[in-house]
């Protein structure tokens, strides 16, 4: 796949059978902001199915188009190009109080002189909820997010967590089959954002029939809670898979580096068989896995370029001279608390290596130590990408970011 390429999930969104229909279907769906010289495309050709119970996280840099989408999903932007579907029905020209979504952004948006009761009853209301039902409705959304004891405060009066959690039954009130998170945690501070992730793990659990779409640029929040990830590069999709398949085979450097930091090596294909293979970088010959190349990507050729994607914390440093290592000299070191960031430049590496060591380690900067790769040293991802496109990774806690960061 070429950068720029779009990815169109592999069972194309079609409308014509109903009875399995995702909750959410984005088909081919395009987006532009202004017109003339002055024309955004925040969206292109985007295609995505949600299914009912499912949770997706929106994964990508800031300005690549996840709240784009959101917006054209809950109605609040038209497409330009393509369609939307709830549950089969399209609903690309329903305005957004007739879709039924429940809608939660970063800035909480709740209503400064009303109530958290009366902020949560107002969106039943403007969803004609019948009055008899509004009662317990409000009662029963507040009860889910631990707020009931403060149905009669003002926003003013609450927390940012609280206010977060007010927004978020707001949102449940209603009680959608389909629930949009922009960015919910972001306004939050670090302890906070952390205790509200277990909270919505909780609330995810609560409603298992409801599809989730969780727009976010951290990818620790997205790991947590997402069923799958939608990588997302300048108004496209670039990967989609479970985080799991994301994280241990990035089809494409781009998610690699943005998924977890990565180094990511180029290489030259020695050979490959059975997901395995082995490569040079620089001067040295490694071992790698070499999982199948995506739909449209090129088979492993013997002499093709690559890349090498090496997790920080998979390489360990030892004394040089110690079996297996490499010899290296420490650039810079930087200590996270739980461990440290080093920059080592590799003898016969063409790039210098981002290592994740466990700790503190008297690592001077101008130290020459070992460098000793895992074995596999890492896995094989298609050269589409070039290093100058590659994101600044997010620095979400986790310890972990872009090596090239
Ligand atoms: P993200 O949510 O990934 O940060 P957005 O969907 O907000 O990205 O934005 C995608 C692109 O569209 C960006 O280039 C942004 O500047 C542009 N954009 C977003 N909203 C508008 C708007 N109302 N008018 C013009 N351009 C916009």
């Amino acid at each position: 796949m070429k950068p720029g390429d779009t990815l169109t999930e592999s069972t194309a969104a079609t409308a014509a059978d109903t009875t399995t229909e995702p909750a959410i279907v984005f088909d081919r769906v395009g987006v532009r902001y202004g017109g003339g010289r002055k024309t955004t495309v925040a969206l292109a050709d985007f295609t995505l199915r949600v299914a009912a119970g499912e949770t997706v996280a929106l994964l990508g840099p800031s300005g690549s188009g996840k709240s784009t989408a959101l917006k054209a999903l809950a109605g609040f932007v038209r497409p330009t190009s393509g369609a939307v579907r709830l549950a089969g029905r399209d609903v690309t020209d329903l305005s957004p109080a007739k879709r039924g979504i429940g809608v939660v952004v970063q800035s909480y948006a709740l209503f400064p002189h009303m109530t958290v009761h009366g902020n949560v009853a107002f969106g039943l209301k403007s969803h004609r909820v019948p009055r008899r039902d509004i009662e317990g409705r409000v009662r029963e959304a507040l009860g889910m997010v631990g707020m009931a004891e403060y149905a009669k405060r003002l926003p003013r009066e609450l927390s940012g967590g609280q206010q977060q959690r007010v927004a978020i039954a707001r949102a449940l009130a209603i009680r959608p089959k389909v629930l949009l998170l922009d960015e919910p945690l972001a306004a939050l501070d670090a302890q906070l954002r952390q205790s509200m992730l277990g909270e919505l793990q909780q609330l995810r659990k609560a409603l298992p029939d409801t599809a989730m779409l969780y727009v976010t640029h951290d990818q620790s929040e997205a790991l947590a809670l997402a069923d799958r990830i939608a990588v997302m590069r300048d108004a496209r999709l670039v990967d989609i898979d479970t985080a799991e398949n994301l994280w241990q085979r990035p089809p494409t450097g781009f998610t690699a580096a943005f998924l977890g930091g990565a180094n990511l090596l180029p290489c030259t294909v020695n050979r490959v068989s059975g997901g395995a293979g082995l490569v040079t970088v620089g001067s040295h010959t490694l071992r790698t896995q070499a999982p199948k190349p995506g739909v449209g990507q090129q088979d492993w050729a013997p002499d093709a370029t690559a890349l090498l994607c090496v997790r920080p914390h998979t390489v360990r440093i030892g004394a040089v001279g110690e079996r297996d290592a490499l010899r290296g000299t420490v650039l810079s070191s930087v200590w996270r608390g739980a461990s440290t960031r080093l920059r080592i430049s590799v003898d016969g590496l063409p790039e210098e290596l981002a290592v994740d060591v466990p700790g503190h380690p008297a690592a001077e900067v101008g130290a020459v130590i070992g460098v000793l790769f895992p074995d596999p040293a890492g896995v094989l991802i298609p050269a589409t990408v070039g290093a100058e496109s590659l994101p600044a990774a997010p620095n979400s806690g986790s310890g972990q970011t872009g090596a090239r960061a």
